[in-house]
């Protein structure tokens, strides 16, 4: 999966504009870098609370590529997290083999003890809370 945000920032490496000779702390190359592991991160640990991978991304890093590369940026991103997206939706134990946290459902029972049913790849929530999905996509789509 961390492959995934060396492979961003192999394809983008080249147009990284270069940075001011007084330039103190990380260059632009470790800040793209850095910017495109943390959105891979993210998606890993917290895929369900991170609603625009490769738009957030993508407004990360754009300020260090000239604006005549802005538009390759952009596809590389967004092919790149959405296909990291779609890899983990599909393979649960994909998440847990990557970040070692156990899989639980994301809702709370009624006693206010987290729900620890095994979840869904699909939504993260276990089979007796599916409703709460839906109830989420409705405010979503009302957003
Ligand atoms: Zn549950």
């Amino acid at each position: 999966m961390y492959q995934i945000s060396r492979s961003i920032y192999r394809e983008l490496e080249a147009d990284i504009l270069e940075d001011r000779q007084w330039g103190d702390g990380p260059t632009n190359r470790e800040r793209v870098l850095r910017a495109c592991e943390a959105a891979v991160h993210r998606l890993t640990t917290d895929r369900h609370y991170f609603a625009h991978p490769s738009r957030t991304l993508f407004k990360d890093i754009r300020g260090f590529f000239p604006m005549s590369a802005q538009l390759h940026v952009h596809r590389v991103v967004d092919r790149y997290m959405t296909f990291a997206a779609e890899y983990l939706a599909t393979r649960p134990t994909a998440v847990m083999e990557l970040t070692g946290q156990k899989l639980e459902c994301r809702a709370t029972t009624r006693k206010g003890s987290p729900c620890q049913r095994m979840p869904l790849p699909r939504n993260g929530y276990c089979p007796s809370h599916q409703h709460l999905a839906e109830t989420e996509e409705v405010t979503l789509a009302a957003a």
